[in-house]
């Protein structure tokens, strides 16, 4: 079995969405909102499929979405057993800062929400390192949460260990330029990591560049048990225990 542990599963992304789902029969995804529409399909994902489980939440792209009623929404739906954690959240300043106090006061109050549900934080973090890692250094202790398609330095990394953080690994470490992120999963003990497709987006090699989708962790895997040289199987099942403990799934192994 293999738990992806962060991927987008949306009809307007996909034309063969029950076929890539089907894909997936024996193992687990856990689908990620990040605006309302996707948090709409994330819910209905959940009841269809007894091998999905969800996070919800407002991406720092899409600020205005976070509404009062929206929140409260989210917190009505997180009362659903499937609903395993709030995200994505976080800060970009990738197009600009402009907003950025606006990204900084929904980010905060969604760590907010999720302390108050017990659910862990699942983090974006796009040309904003230091500040992600100083707010929740700040404000998500003892929390459990994760670093989401982690992009920062492997010295970061060390840091964020201290805070009890874990990597979400993808695609991104098979390409030839990943150097970056595979000296962090040199770096990084295989207890902190987890793995992740974010599907659709960064298929990893051999498909860089095609859609991608959740089966395609085995791609991630593998390339991890090369660079750490260790088996194959061993990172799946350390990685899928990660899994378990981190979003409280109700899977025994
Ligand atoms: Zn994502």
């Amino acid at each position: 079995m293999m738990i992806d542990t962060h991927c987008h599963l949306s009809k307007d992304d996909y034309s063969n969405l029950e076929e890539i789902i089907h894909h997936m029969d024996g193992n687990i995804m856990i689908v990620s909102g990040a605006d309302m529409k996707m948090n709409y399909e994330v819910v209905e994902l959940c009841q269809k499929y007894s091998n999905i489980y969800g996070t919800l939440g407002i991406h720092p792209e899409n600020p205005e979405e976070y509404t009062l009623e929206n929140k409260n929404w989210i917190k009505e739906q997180a009362k659903n057993p499937k609903i395993i954690g709030i995200g994505e959240i976080g800060l970009d300043y990738h197009y600009g800062k402009e907003n950025r106090e606006k990204q900084i006061e929904i980010f905060l109050d969604q760590i907010e929400l999720a302390k108050s549900l017990n659910l862990p934080i699942i983090i974006h973090s796009r040309d904003a390192d230091q500040e992600t890692f100083d707010l929740l250094k700040e404000h998500a202790k003892g929390m459990k949460f994760h670093l989401h398609c982690y992009s920062g330095s492997a010295e970061l990394a060390k840091e964020y260990l201290k805070l009890g953080a874990k990597f979400g690994i993808g695609g991104v470490v098979t390409f030839k330029n990943g150097r970056r992120l595979q000296e962090v999963v040199k770096e990084v003990p295989l207890t902190s990591l987890l793995l992740e497709t974010d599907s659709p987006y960064l298929s990893p090699e051999p498909f860089r560049g095609h859609q991608n989708e959740p089966y395609n962790i085995l791609y991630v895997a593998k390339k991890i048990a090369e660079i750490k040289e260790i088996p194959f199987e061993k990172v799946i099942e350390q990685t899928n225990q990660n899994s378990i403990s981190q979003f409280d799934l109700p899977i025994h192994l």
